[in-house]
C-alpha cells in the first residue's frame, strides 16, 4: 500500500506541475516584485510594500484589518495578548497543531489545555470542547480557546463560537494553514475578532518568513500596532516608548515577495483542489479514509459551483 502511494505521489508531482505541500512556487513576478524592492532601497520597514500587501491581505479576506507580523508565531503571539490572556491562565487548543500555537500560549506565561481534534475535519472536536470546558467551570482559569483549521480544512467554526460564547471566552483562529479557505462564504480568521496567518515559506503564499493578524475591531488594530512596533508614540524625531513592547514588523523586503504570492492565490488553490482529487481517487476503497472539503467550505476561490451547498 504506501509502495503504491509513493509512486502514485510521485507521478501526481511529476505529472501536474504539482504545489508541494512545503515547496514555494518563485517565478518571474516574485523575483520582478523583490528586486523592485531592492532598487527601491527600503528594504526593512519603511517600504510600501507592507502597507499595501496589509490592504490586500484584508480585501482578500474581507477582514477589516490585516495587521502584518514577523512570522505567523508572532501574530499569535499579539493575538493572545489583545485577547487579554494573562500570565497564570489557561488556553485551550487542539492537541493536533503546528508547536507555535502552544509556544504562543507559553509567551504570555499561560498553560496551553490540549483537546482532541474530530476526524471530520480535523479540527478541535466541540464536543470534546464542550467537555473539557465544563470540566474547568469554577476553576475559572481558562481564558481564551484557540482553533486551528488544519491543512486548510475549516474547523466547524458556528458551533464552537457558540460554546465559546456559553463559556464566556473569545476563540481566537489559527487560520496559518488556512489562507484561501471558507466556510459558510466567509474566509476563515475572521469570523471571531482574532484571526491570524503565517507566510512561513511551507504556507500556501510564502513571504519568506511572516505572518499576518485578521483583525475585525479597529481598537484592537491600533493596539496590535502599537505593540509590534516598539510601542513608539508617533513624533518626527524623538524616540518615545511608552510601554515594554516589541520589534515584530514585516521587513519590506518580505512584503515585496509576499504581494507576488498573494496575487497568485487563486492559481495556487486550485492546483491544490485538483491535487487533491487524485489523491481522493487513489484511496476510494482503501482502508484509508480521506478528509473531504465540508460542505460548508463553499464558495472559496476556485471551489467546484456544483458541488456546493451551503447550509
Ligand atoms: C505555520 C504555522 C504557524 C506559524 O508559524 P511561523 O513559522 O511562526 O510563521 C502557526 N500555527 C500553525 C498551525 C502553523 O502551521
Amino acid at each position: 500500500m504506501i509502495d503504491r502511494f509513493v509512486s502514485v505521489a510521485h507521478e501526481i508531482y511529476n505529472t501536474s506541475g504539482a504545489i508541494a505541500l512545503h515547496a514555494p512556487e518563485i517565478g518571474q513576478v516574485e523575483r520582478d516584485a523583490v528586486m523592485r524592492c531592492l532598487d527601491s532601497g527600503f528594504v526593512s520597514t519603511a517600504g510600501a510594500d507592507v502597507g499595501a500587501v496589509e490592504a490586500e491581505i484584508a480585501q482578500y479576506t474581507g477582514a477589516k484589518h490585516a495587521l502584518s507580523t514577523v512570522n505567523g508565531t508572532a501574530a499569535l503571539h499579539v493575538a493572545l495578548m489583545l485577547a487579554g490572556v494573562k500570565s497564570g491562565d489557561a488556553v485551550v487548543m487542539q492537541s493536533l497543531t503546528f508547536v507555535a500555537t502552544a509556544n504562543a500560549v507559553k509567551h504570555v506565561g499561560a498553560i496551553p489545555e490540549f483537546v482532541d481534534v474530530d476526524p471530520s475535519t480535523l479540527s478541535i472536536d466541540p464536543v470534546k470542547l464542550r467537555q473539557h470546558l465544563a470540566e474547568r467551570v469554577g476553576q475559572n482559569t481558562v481564558s481564551a480557546c484557540i482553533l486551528m483549521h488544519t491543512f486548510g480544512h475549516p474547523g466547524k467554526i458556528i458551533e464552537l463560537q457558540t460554546i465559546c460564547q456559553e463559556f464566556g471566552i473569545p476563540l481566537i483562529e489559527d487560520a496559518a494553514e488556512s489562507l484561501g479557505s471558507y466556510y459558510l462564504s466567509r474566509h476563515t480568521g475572521t469570523f471571531g475578532e482574532i484571526g491570524t496567518l503565517s507566510f512561513n515559506g511551507n504556507k500556501i503564499a510564502t513571504a519568506g518568513g511572516g505572518g499576518a493578524l485578521l483583525l475585525n475591531s479597529s481598537e484592537l488594530f491600533q493596539r496590535g500596532r502599537h505593540l509590534t512596533t516598539t510601542a513608539k508614540t508617533p513624533h518626527a524625531w524623538e524616540f518615545f516608548h511608552d510601554e515594554v513592547a516589541w520589534n515584530y514588523r514585516m521587513p519590506n523586503l518580505n512584503a515585496s515577495l509576499l504581494r507576488a504570492q498573494v496575487s497568485k492565490l487563486p492559481h495556487a488553490i486550485q492546483k491544490k483542489r485538483a491535487i487533491a482529487m487524485k489523491y481522493k481517487e487513489f484511496f476510494k476503497g482503501s482502508e484509508i479514509q480521506f478528509v473531504d472539503e465540508p460542505v460548508e467550505f463553499a464558495r472559496g476561490a476556485g471551489a467546484v459551483e456544483d458541488e456546493l451547498v451551503v447550509q
